[in-house]
């Protein structure tokens, strides 16, 4: 069914009724282990770790969404790129983005070094910075674009082919974008990674990972560590996240549509100094990802003046939960630099554009005009605050 469009395959794909009894909803199978009838011949489905039908649904799904071979679906996004690293061995480099997910920096720098796994941060916008830092050793380049939280765009084509002159896999997070948006597969990246907890799943109701692959070799030792390390999904979230994907063309493509009136709206008003979102032509990204993308999400980022301004919003501000996370119905407003950044020191946050008076907004499925009216009402109670702290 390869030559559906994507929107139209989240609904029509081979797992769109039950063969057994034309159930149109992928039934879960609560069951751990498998009745088998012949010891010389076993079944399919042994041991729930090893495999269930359910997962294995999923697991296709994701795999034709991405339009690769392998799926493999994990008990988080956190599960799904740590078992992805045990790809690698002792004494192998990873060249990785600098601003990488804060639980992947975490993962590579206080446990990966432990068993002999090297790395590098670089500036993945900067070809020349991600070809310097390549060594004899260097196994993996690990992408994330557009990057949390100030939307930084990396030319997927460019540092996949990099990797492959140097002997190298790509790894690429596409938590941001999606299959719906963005399929690094086919940009020449070995390996995509998913949070499904965020735009896949849509609803805050799970916590989900996912991995997809066409490279045979990638695929099978994947699977391998999944039954090794057993960090799987379960059943009833696999059917979750299943449910989830039906909606994800239709739920990201109307949140985008929202986010790019929101960020105009936003870039057009005083209090606010600046926006960040790849879908302005301003943007340093824009041509990249426009060429590598179909729109451009539905994540901006924003900078009030300080703290203080930011305090002002967060407590005027209405519609949005304040809250980690993002992709979901809801919008979600988050604040880096206590939130997903709060652990990085305040002089190495501030170097990646992780000021004070930066929020970030997923956009969720509310009326972009009403968003707009509580932002814009939460902006001037805070303008009113500042004048009378000046004495204005
Ligand atoms: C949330 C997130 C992760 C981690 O996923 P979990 O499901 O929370 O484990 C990884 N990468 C990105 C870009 C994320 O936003």
């Amino acid at each position: 069914m390869t030559d559906h469009s994507l929107q139209t395959r989240l609904l029509h794909n081979d797992h769109k009724f039950d063969p057994n009894t034309g159930a149109v909803s992928v039934p879960i199978q609560q069951s751990s282990t498998f009745h088998q009838q012949d010891f010389d011949q076993p079944g399919v489905y042994d041991y729930s770790r090893s495999g269930n039908p359910t997962r294995t649904a999923l697991e296709d799904t994701i795999a034709g969404l991405e339009n690769g071979t392998h799926g493999y679906a994990f008990a988080s996004g956190m599960a799904a790129i740590s078992t992805a690293f045990m790809l690698l061995s002792k004494g192998d480099h990873v060249v990785i983005t600098q601003d990488v997910y804060g639980g992947t920096f975490r993962m590579i720098h206080d446990v990966l070094q432990r068993f002999g796994i090297d790395h590098t941060f670089v500036d993945m916008t900067d070809l020349h910075s991600v070809a310097t830092a390549i060594q004899p050793n260097t196994k993996l380049l690990y992408i994330e674009t557009p990057s949390n939280p100030t939307l930084e765009i990396t030319d997927i084509r460019a540092v996949a082919k990099l990797a492959k002159a140097n002997n190298c896999w790509t790894f690429v997070d596409n938590t941001f974008m999606t299959p719906a948006l963005q399929r690094p597969l086919d940009l020449g990246a070995d390996l995509v990674l998913h949070s499904a907890t965020k735009f896949i799943a849509g609803h805050s109701d799970v916590v989900a990972g996912l991995a997809a692959t066409r490279n045979k070799e990638i695929g099978e030792q994947l699977g391998f560590l999944q039954n090794s390390f057993g960090s799987i999904l379960g059943a009833h979230d696999c059917w979750l996240v299943l449910r989830g994907l039906k909606t994800l063309h239709c739920r990201i493509t109307q949140s985008a549509a929202s986010a790019v009136k929101i960020a105009d709206a936003l870039s057009n008003h005083p209090l606010v100094e600046h926006v960040y979102y790849p879908g302005f032509r301003c943007h340093p990204g824009n041509s990249i990802h426009s060429h590598q993308a179909e729109g451009s999400g539905a994540v901006l980022s924003f900078r009030l003046k300080d703290e203080v301004a930011v305090r002002q919003f967060t407590k005027h501000v209405e519609l949005p939960v304040y809250a980690v996370s993002l992709g979901a119905v809801e919008s979600i407003l988050s604040y880096p630099a206590r939130m997903s950044h709060a652990s990085m020191p305040k002089a190495e946050r501030e170097k990646r554009g992780i000021t004070d008076g930066l929020l970030r907004l997923s956009v969720g499925l509310e009326n972009p005009d009403d968003l707009i009216k509580d932002f814009e009402q939460a902006l001037g109670k805070t303008e009113a605050y500042t004048l009378l702290q000046t004495g204005g």
